[in-house]
Formats: C-alpha cells, structure tokens, sequence
C-alpha cells in the first residue's frame, strides 16, 4: 500500500486460529451472519494473523509491532517474522525504528530473542503507560498462567532493548508523518498510529479490534481487553472517525492483514476491503 510517498507493507510472522465462540462468548450464530466470510475454517474460526507493518519512507525504516516471536507453542503458527522481512528485502539492521501499538505477547515476540535485540539499531518506541503496565510492575505471571514459556514475559522480551527504548506520553507526533493517538482499553497504553503523507493517510489500529465485526458493531466484545468499558469507548471513537474520515486502516490480526475503510450504517458501521495484501494461510 503506498500512502504518499510512504511505501507498507504487511510482514507475516503467523496465525492463530480460535472458535469464533472462544474469542466472542457472548455472540449468537445468527450475529455472526454477515461476516461469516471474514472467518475461517468453514466459518467457525477466527484467524488471527500475527505479524506487524513494515513503513519506509526517506527518513525511517519503521516496523510496527513484531509478531509471536520464534517460541513453539500449541495452536500458534509463527516465526516466520524475519523471513518476510527479508522476502521485502530488509535486514534486521535496517530497521530504525519498533512502534508497538501495545506491549501484548503476540506483539512483542520478535523485540529480543534470547537477550539481544533483534532490530540492534532501532529506536524501540511505546506508550510509557504500557511500559509501567507491562515491565516496570512486571507480569510474568501472567504468562505462566497462560502456559506459555517464561521467555515470552514481556519482563524477558523487553529487558534487553530497554537501552534502545523511547517511550512516548500520549497523543502527539512521534516521526515526521507519524502520529501517536492515545487509545486506552485493550491494554492501558494501547495506541493507533497514524500515518500522513502528502495529504494521504492510513491508520494502524493494532488491538483496538481483533475482527471487523468487533469494530463495526458496537455491543461486540471480545476476551482480551484488559479495560471493557474503556476499550469500547476507544473502538467506538475509532470507528466513527474512520467513517467519518474515510481513511483506510489495518489492524494487528484482521484475516490477510486485509486493508479496510469502515462505513457509517445507522447506529452501526459497515467494513469494505481495500486492498489484500497477503494470501491466507
Ligand atoms: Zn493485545
Ligand atoms: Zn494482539
């Protein structure tokens, strides 16, 4: 997708697949009728992508958010980040600068591996808010609860690029071009990065919603948010200014990393696919 004169591009590291009643308990069938096409396996899963957006411009090499990481668990398929960079010919050197829209484990896999920084001569950049959430206070925890390898804590992710870290405070500028927008819910710093350029734009809503349904119909509700009421709040004000505004936008895990524009619709909003940019898995 070329916003301006600004070149993204999807970077796959994955997927997860997740019974559409997993990740939405409190959704009957009938409700998941017209977006039965944006789901997988027959209709009974949501997939997951995993991965993050590659963004050059003449000043940056930016990727947003770095995926599963290379850790083997049950029902993730990851760890296939870096081989799709180097399919888009970007080494791990050339990367100048890590967005995280949060600090989440499915976003942070590819920060470290085994204590090093992966991107050695990136500005890793977050919501401050997020870093106290998620590092200073720690939650390892929560991890082993989750039954994933204590590797993939944030505590053991984020440590080793703590010298390369630059946080940012809220809503504002980041990079010429590149613009935080304070998001709070899903996790306490979760942030949509916008991108302007020569009078085009695109936004990265990461984990504001994890399927167009979520977004689009305001009384969906997913499992992850860490703030229910707040992270609704934040998705709904989303939604209405990319209605509103026209801007087309990907999100973290929509199916394919599909580019979309969302459509007012009564007391709703529709969801219209851009551009595809990856072949489903
Ligand atoms: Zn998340
Ligand atoms: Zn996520």
């Amino acid at each position: 997708m070329q916003i301006g004169r600004v070149t993204v591009d999807s970077v796959l590291d994955g997927y997860m697949a997740i019974g559409r009643e997993i990740e939405y308990p409190d959704m009957a069938a009938s409700r998941w009728e017209p977006w039965v096409h944006l789901l997988g396996n027959d209709g009974k899963d949501v997939v997951n992508q995993l991965g993050g957006y590659l963004v050059r411009s003449d000043d940056y090499v930016a990727l947003i958010d770095t995926g599963f990481g290379p850790s083997k668990v049950e029902n993730w398929h990851a760890g296939e980040l870096l081989n799709s960079l180097a399919a888009l010919g970007i080494t791990p050197e050339d990367i100048t600068d890590v967005f995280f829209t949060h600090l989440h484990f499915d976003h942070i896999g590819w920060a470290s591996v085994d204590g090093k920084p992966v991107f050695p001569h990136a500005n890793y950049r977050c919501h401050v808010r997020d870093w106290e959430h998620f590092v200073s206070v720690g939650h390892a925890e929560r991890i082993e609860e989750s039954g994933f390898p204590d590797e993939m804590s944030a505590e053991n992710k984020l440590r080793p690029i703590e010298h390369l870290l630059k946080t940012w405070p809220g809503t504002g500028e980041i990079l010429p071009g590149l613009s935080a927008w304070a998001t709070p819910g899903h996790s306490p710093g979760t942030t949509v990065i916008r991108l302007d350029s020569e009078g085009e734009s695109a936004l990265f809503i990461g984990d504001v919603a994890h399927h167009q349904a979520e977004l689009c119909e305001p009384d969906w509700q997913g499992v992850a948010d860490d703030d229910v009421a707040l992270a609704r709040q934040s998705r709904q004000a989303v939604a209405q200014s990319l209605a509103e505004t026209g801007i087309p936008f990907v999100a973290a895990h929509f199916r394919d990393f599909e580019w979309g524009n969302v459509i007012a619709d009564g007391s709703k909003f529709g969801w219209a696919q851009v551009q595809e940019t990856v072949e489903s898995k």
